[in-house]
């Protein structure tokens, strides 16, 4: 068992809090990610799970046993860091025996647990090799397999795969999540890329100023934000938010963009607090495929213009002008042919969301 939970942790480096009342409790064999842009608290709390942070408020239990005063090598805890700290005087099979020197296990005990290693990474190959020799991937896989072999209750990676280039990792994305599947242990794992992040977790815990805003599945944080930082963080191209009034009307209900005369009907009724909001205190989002465009007029769309057109092969993102707001869609490859042409628009209603301009908050 390793179950990972904190507890109204919080930590100050001088007068600045990096991390504050924070609970989060991540289950045995779960994969967690904590997402978030630089500086916003991930690595300084991945450190204090490891313990090499001290933290100033809180408590921080694995498998329900206060670890504060256990020193890191006593958390039965394997920490992989981005830049892969091998010792580059031993060869791959040495680095990654190094765990198990301390262990008194028997020469035949020891390699047969780098053997199984180094099987499950496939780098049996790479053995007999030293760092300076091996391409960033293949020293990554090393420094996986020096944590892996010590069976660690849990796994804490602190972006492993960020130095590597883009198709290194995407490969090894897929190796990661294989090993987890493999290996079980739990693993919090740091990144700042949400692709990464959303591929990899069971649940991503996304941060943002040392606060933690949302924890859900991929899917959960994806479809249903709790908060305008985490709609426009996950996501690529990210969500569109546009001030809109809600104006009802007999049928249904329509949302004025802006502060002009751009107008998008909608058969369903809105909740009713919504239609209290003025266009200054009320913001809509919708995700680029949540706008929904036709080459021709059609019944219940509207006329906007193509401003920017980015084919990307498979479809294509288009930047739409209303009034004085943009608003992007993802389209059929080819459907918008040229910028300035007229196309017609309307938003797929189950994808809006509103949030509060001043603070936020999802008002789904
Ligand atoms: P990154 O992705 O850039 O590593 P992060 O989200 O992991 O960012 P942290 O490294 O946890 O963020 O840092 C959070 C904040 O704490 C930052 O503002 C950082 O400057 C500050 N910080 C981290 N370590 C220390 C320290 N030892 N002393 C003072 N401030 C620190």
């Amino acid at each position: 068992m390793a179950e990972i939970a904190l507890q109204d942790v919080e930590k100050y480096f001088g007068d600045n809090y990096v991390i504050r009342k924070l609970n989060l409790t991540i289950a045995h064999k779960e994969f967690v990610v904590l997402l978030g842009p630089s500086g916003c608290g991930k690595t300084t709390t991945l450190r204090a799970i490891a313990g090499l942070e001290t933290i100033d408020t809180g408590d921080i239990r694995i498998d329900g046993r206060p670890v504060q005063d256990l020193r890191p090598s006593d958390r039965d805890i394997a920490f992989v860091f981005q830049l892969y700290a091998l010792y580059p005087h031993l060869t791959a099979y040495d680095n990654i025996a190094f765990p198990l020197r301390a262990t008194r296990e028997s020469k035949a005990a020891v390699d047969a647990q780098v053997q199984a290693v180094a099987k499950s990474l496939k780098i049996e190959h790479l053995l007999k090799v030293r760092p300076s020799a091996l391409s960033g991937g293949d020293m990554q896989r090393i420094a996986i397999g020096r944590a892996l072999v010590r069976r660690p209750k849990a796994m804490l990676m602190d972006e492993p795969i960020g130095s590597l280039d883009a198709k290194l990792r995407e490969d090894m994305r897929s190796e990661l999540k294989r090993l987890h599947i493999e290996n079980d242990s739990t693993t919090v794992y740091v990144t700042h890329d949400q692709v990464e992040a959303m591929s990899l977790a069971d649940r991503v815990a996304i941060m943002n100023d040392g606060v933690l805003q949302q924890v859900g599945t991929p899917g959960e944080v994806y479809q249903y934000p709790t908060n305008l930082f985490v709609a426009q963080f996950i996501g690529s191209p990210v969500m569109n938010i546009l001030p809109v009034a809600v104006r009802t009307t007999g049928p249904g209900t329509e949302l004025v963009v802006g502060n002009n005369d751009a107008v998008f009907a909608f058969s369903a009724d809105l909740p009713k607090h919504l239609s209290q909001k003025s266009y200054e205190s009320l913001m809509l989002g919708v995700r680029p495929e949540g706008v929904l465009l036709v080459p021709e007029e059609t019944p219940g769309y509207i006329p906007v213009k193509a401003h920017i057109i980015e084919p990307l092969g498979a479809y294509d993102i288009v930047d739409l002008k209303i009034g004085d707001e943009y608003l992007r869609s993802r389209t059929p490859s080819g459907m918008v042919k040229r910028v300035g042409d007229t196309v017609w628009a309307r938003l797929d209603e189950a994808q809006t969301h509103f949030f509060d301009t001043k603070s936020g908050d999802s008002l789904n």
